[in-house]
């Protein structure tokens, strides 16, 4: 039976990105193919629109946001924190209901970043909000982007 892998939406071709548009990776199809993917975008299990305002990180990254240091803040200054948190709490669920080991990420984003992302007007080295909580589970985390 094939193992499941969570993977960003975005980058299956699933127009969720704040723009309403995708970031499909279509050289993820073959390392896909011994998985089963499980698409998720934490921002839109969180309640959030799309198209959305793009958000940032202020005051840290996404393990500063799990320690209540640092928030997500959109365009229009609208704190977006607690739904991404809610979204991710979902895609953790999925984690444990479905046995997943492996996770598929779009980096640069406040849900899903893997090693980069926004604080501010600034892109640095950081990871989303998603990472450290798959990681305490276990799972092992791939960058999207590198394929
Ligand atoms: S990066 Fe994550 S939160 Fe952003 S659109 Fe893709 S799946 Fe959704």
């Amino acid at each position: 039976m094939k193992r499941t892998a969570l993977v960003s939406a975005c980058l299956l071709g699933i127009n969720c990105r704040y723009n309403g548009r995708n970031k499909r990776m279509k050289d993820l199809a073959g390392f896909l193919e011994e998985f089963l993917p499980v698409p998720v975008c934490p921002e839109q299990m969180g309640g959030l629109p799309t198209p959305r305002p793009p958000a940032n990180f202020y005051g840290g990254d996404g393990r500063d946001v799990l320690c209540g240091r640092a928030r997500i803040i959109n365009e229009d200054g609208e704190d977006v924190t607690d739904r991404v948190l809610r979204g991710c709490r979902e895609c953790l669920k999925l984690v444990e209901l479905l046995g997943i080991e492996v996770a598929v990420l779009k980096d640069r984003s406040p849900a899903c970043g893997v090693e980069n992302i926004w604080i501010g007007e600034d892109c640095v080295k950081g990871s989303g909000v998603l990472k450290p909580m798959l990681q305490e589970k276990g799972v092992k985390i791939l960058r999207g982007d590198d394929f």
